[in-house]
């Protein structure tokens, strides 16, 4: 059907040329409701009354941007832009409930009910007159582009032609300055302007085009396409918390699989997890890195959530691992290891993405906790049952076994002893004396509690290398 609204609008004459090669682009066209098919009712309440209110106050205002080109592909939009002649100071007068956020650009926040929408004004062309507003870094990158423009300006400085469609939701008319749809017609994904000028000035159109092109399923244009594999080392000079919001928007776009894989093929996955390319080399960190992955997608498409946290502990698991076995190695004991691989480990990724603290947290626990699960004698199974993590750590745990990492019983002894009545969890545990099969060493502390070991894992430093969970000690 969707198919069939856009093919309407190619009534409209097929005179106009792409948006391509030269740079030039055709335009704008104004397409009707009744080739493009989209009525206000489609857009959010508060994206309707947002233009609304604008246009009562003399602005021009437009839904623009993602979620046109989602309403025309038949998808719902995640989010909701608004682009606008009026001044963020002056959106922020007409609404009550706004609030002008950003340094870099400023956009406007509008509020109706529990919904948010995003105000932008519109902005210049990039590269115009530098009058110090366009500021480069030695790469081309642009540093600042703060200069507010007219609207053709706006959408040219837009990055795919897909993306430069404006919907006024009083008139239903749609303003198409790219020839944006009839390369969503095409299912092509195509940028404005040279593309390697453009990705210059912001190498995340690069995996912008990775992550819109799979969970799109839109081809890249082999104009936009051909410059990457040469440009992918500008990613280097992206500050990390950039990039790190990239990569959430990638790994929750519900293709998460898709983009790695198309990530991967286009050498772009260096620039992001400098530790993924070596643990995709590894068949077994492959397996479980896509496991996890087709799992999350999974996930998203039914309308689950999915902790950040989960995701990047996945995707660095293996990495972790390799670090405690090296640790292990040298004797350190279990738990010192698993510690000091972790750090590790995290601190080389720092460098690259900066995953926020509170992220980092959490992927710490569901590593630690994996250690845990190793521990199937007296109170501990029990108390790992209360653990708040308990779930994600379980499920990490799972994904362990299925990708071949570990033999499967551990995660079956889990899943039945979460589920059985008392009698049968008492059966369940393991004599006290073993853990796997492994040698228990019996630790007293002189004058000390003897019990509860496991509280805190720190203090069971000590413990035995257990077989087949957790890295053995060199000399065990
Ligand atoms: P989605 O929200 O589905 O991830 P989107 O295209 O809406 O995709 P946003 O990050 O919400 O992505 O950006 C909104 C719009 O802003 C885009 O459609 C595009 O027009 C413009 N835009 C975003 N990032 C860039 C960029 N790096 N360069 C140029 N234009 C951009
Ligand atoms: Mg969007």
């Amino acid at each position: 059907m969707i198919v069939n609204l856009i093919k309407k609008v190619f009534g409209r004459g097929a005179g106009a040329g792409p948006a391509t090669a030269s740079g030039r682009v055709a335009g704008p066209v104004t397409v009707g409701v009744a080739s493009h098919g989209i009525h206000r009712e489609r857009i959010s309440s508060c994206a309707r009354r947002t233009t609304e209110g604008l246009q009562a106050n003399g602005y021009k205002a437009y839904v623009v941007g993602g979620a046109v080109r989602d309403l025309l592909l038949g998808l719902e939009p995640k989010d909701y832009d608004i682009a606008t002649d009026a001044t963020p100071e002056q959106v922020h007068a007409v609404f009550r409930r706004s609030r002008i956020i950003g340094r870099r650009f400023q956009i406007v926040h509008v509020m109706f009910g529990g919904d948010l929408c995003e105000v932008s004004t519109f902005r210049a062309l990039n590269g115009g007159a530098d009058d110090g507003n366009q500021i480069k870094d030695e790469h081309g990158r642009l540093l600042r582009d703060n200069v507010f423009g007219n609207q053709e300006e706006d959408a040219l400085r837009r990055d795919f032609t897909v993306n430069a469609l404006y919907y006024d939701p009083a008139t239903e008319e749609l303003i198409d300055y790219a020839d944006g749809v009839r390369d969503l017609e095409r299912r092509v994904l195509r940028m404005i302007g040279d593309p390697a000028t453009r990705y210059r000035e912001d190498p995340v159109r690069m995996l912008r085009a990775v992550r819109l092109s799979a969970k799109l399923g839109l081809e890249i244009d082999a104009a936009t396409q051909a410059p990457i594999a040469e440009m992918s080392t500008l990613l280097q000079n992206v500050p990390a918390a950039r990039l790190f919001e990239e990569m959430l928007k990638l790994l929750l776009s519900g293709e998460a699989g898709a983009c790695i894989r198309r990530l991967r093929e286009q050498g772009l996955h260096h620039g992001m997890l400098p530790m993924l390319d070596v643990i995709l080399e590894q068949p077994q960190g492959e397996r479980f890195v896509m496991l996890a992955l087709d799992r999350t997608d999974e996930r998203i498409r039914a309308g689950k959530t999915v902790s950040p946290g989960f995701l990047f502990a996945t995707l660095l698991w293996h990495e972790v691992l390799a670090a405690w076995t090296a640790a292990r190695e040298r004797e350190v004991p279990a738990i010192p290891a698993l510690h000091e691989a972790m750090d590790q480990v995290l601190s080389v990724q720092a460098e690259k993405i900066s995953i926020p603290r509170r992220f980092g947290g959490d992927m710490k626990e569901i590593w630690l906790l994996q250690y845990r699960f190793s521990q199937r004698t007296g109170k501990r199974p029990y108390r790992l049952l209360e653990v708040e993590k308990f779930r994600a750590a379980y499920d990490f745990l799972l994904l362990r076994c299925e990708s071949g990492e570990i033999d499967p019983e551990i995660g079956e002894w889990w899943t039945r002893f979460q589920h059985a009545s008392d009698t049968e969890r008492e059966n369940m545990l393991l004599p006290p004396e073993t853990e796997d099969g492994a040698r228990k060493r019996r630790r007293r502390r002189r004058g000390g509690r003897r019990d509860s070991p496991d509280e805190s894992p720190q203090v069971d430093g000590d413990a035995p290398a257990i077989a087949g969970v957790v890295p053995a000690a060199a000399d065990s």
